[in-house]
């Protein structure tokens, strides 16, 4: 944690934005919408939201943020980053299927839109023990499934035994949505990380 307060922004490209912005809010930030470097410059910690994972790349690119995403997070502490499906496809370091734009920060291996046809989007209640959660509702939206967390990637939580939210130090991904329900528990850790 930072001395001063510190000042989270969500990438605003494509996806939900507007949700993680409301979520941010209901914790009591006054979070920075991401668009550019000069907003990117004003943040400590960035939400990188759920929706296209191609897209948000390659428009990423275009507008000159990942270049400096990638500058600002491999030094620990001036970036802390959180990527929420879509977000976590573009963290990750191994993408098995397709190829997005990536960032490739993370020691994570991935595969898009990796459950089956009936398991397209579901919802389940996950724990998550290092946060001491015992239920956390988790909204899976066509999301990828990590096939494997290496180096000093730790696994927080799993379903059906792979994991599906995972930390390396300044870098946090969840496949599912938190955004998407009432529970801020995981939006709150992430200001405790940042
Ligand atoms: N299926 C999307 C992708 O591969 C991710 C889905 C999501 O973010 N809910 O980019």
């Amino acid at each position: 944690m930072s001395t001063k307060f510190p000042s989270i922004g969500v990438l605003d490209i494509q996806g939900s934005v507007e949700e993680h912005l409301t979520a941010l809010r209901r914790c009591g930030v006054n979070p920075v919408s991401v668009k550019n470097a000069e907003d990117l410059a004003r943040v400590d910690g960035l939400i990188i939201p759920g929706g296209e994972s191609t897209t948000i790349g390659k428009l990423m690119k275009k507008y000159g943020l990942g270049g400096e995403i990638i500058k600002r997070a491999r030094h620990p502490h001036i970036l802390t980053i959180w990527g929420t499906c879509a977000g976590a496809i573009l963290l990750a370091k191994k993408i098995l299927n397709q190829r997005p734009d990536s960032l490739s920060l993370m020691n994570v291996e991935i595969s898009r839109n990796a459950y089956g046809r009936q398991l397209d989007s579901f919802e389940t209640l996950l724990a998550i023990p290092s946060l001491e959660i015992k239920d956390f509702p988790a909204v899976f939206i066509r999301a990828p499934r990590i096939k494997r967390a290496f180096k000093k990637a730790k696994v927080l939580a799993e379903y059906n035994g792979e994991p599906v939210m995972v930390e390396e130090e300044n870098l946090l991904i969840t496949t599912f949505h938190p955004e998407l329900t009432d529970d801020m528990r995981i939006h709150k850790y992430f200001l405790e990380l940042t």
